[in-house]
């Protein structure tokens, strides 16, 4: 709730005009409280755990040349009923654990102090502590995923994320309830250790399920803006992590790729990358001393 009655009022406070932004940003949430502007994240959420996923579901499914070639795992294919069923147990996990959870842990949104209020943190400042955030969540969610690998934490908790070998979109939501209590931890921590507006808190939260969901998707799209990011890690490297499944002790972070070269738990993936590149260089050769037309597949975890 903005304290002031007026943009007039508003502008007189800061000693300026207002920033195009900030009017608008006066207009929506003068007369609305606190608590219902934070609970638009359970509304953000529904829209991106529903739509965001949805091309790639139709990709799967009409199997469109020349996306279908950047398939990572192009023997799993999974039928739009299975992909229905895990849009319909992450919605029903979405009503029953991730909408209720955000609407009780307002009150720990108040005591970090997320401001809603003008002015408007300037687009570097909103940058930074998104970066900030990025960067602990990563941090804090790689150990804490490490060690759901143990056999008690996977057994009881995170063998349920792992049914889907080859994960698509709706997949990366799909987790057992006690994991996505924990993993609000990571997600939390940085808007708690550095507190920013409430459009940052906003875009933060969007922001890391669209990263999620684009590691989940199971297309490693060349032309896609992540590429860009240094040490990202993206859908090809969360893929293995998929594909060796419970054993997996590769490939941790869910967003960067330098925990798991810091503490040595890329060397099996990097290891399959070898082998894959040095087969494809094998038989790019082979193929141009026997003139054929034999083309290496770019399957990373087959
Ligand atoms: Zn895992
Ligand atoms: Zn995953």
């Amino acid at each position: 709730m903005i304290p002031y009655h007026s943009l007039q009022e508003a502008s007189a406070a800061l000693g300026r005009n207002l920033t195009f932004a900030e009017t608008m940003w006066f207009t929506y949430s003068a007369q609305k409280s606190d608590y219902f502007l934070y609970c638009h994240n359970i509304l953000f959420l529904f829209l991106i755990f529903s739509l965001v996923p949805l091309p790639i579901v139709f990709l799967e499914i009409r199997r469109i040349l020349p996306f279908d070639n950047y398939k990572i795992q192009p023997k799993i294919r999974l039928s739009f009923n299975e992909m229905f069923k895990c849009y319909r147990d992450v919605m029903h996990m979405f009503f029953f654990v991730v909408g209720p959870l955000q609407l009780v842990s307002y009150p720990s949104i108040q005591m970090i102090g997320i401001k809603t209020g003008l002015p408007l943190p300037s687009l570097w400042e909103i940058s930074a502590q998104l970066l900030v955030y990025f960067l602990i969540e990563d941090y804090t969610n790689y150990w804490i995923h490490r060690l759901l690998h143990n056999k008690w934490g996977y057994e009881k908790i995170h063998r349920v994320h792992h049914e889907y070998p080859a994960p698509i979109g709706y997949a990366a939501p799909y987790a057992h309830w006690a994991e996505i209590l924990i993993l609000g931890i990571p997600s939390f921590l940085g808007p708690a250790i550095v507190p920013g507006h409430m459009i940052t808190f906003w875009l933060w939260i969007a922001l890391r399920q669209i990263e999620a969901i684009d590691t989940h998707s199971g297309y490693d799209f060349p032309w896609n803006v992540t590429r860009f990011i240094p040490f990202y890690g993206g859908a090809e490297y969360h893929d293995y992590h998929h594909y060796v499944g419970g054993q997996s002790h590769s490939n941790f972070a869910s967003v960067f790729t330098y925990c798991d070269y810091i503490y040595g738990t890329d060397k099996g993936y990097r290891y399959q990358k070898k082998q894959l590149r040095m087969l494809k260089e094998e038989s790019t050769n082979g193929n141009k001393q026997n003139g054929g037309s034999f083309k290496t597949q770019n399957h990373k975890a087959e």
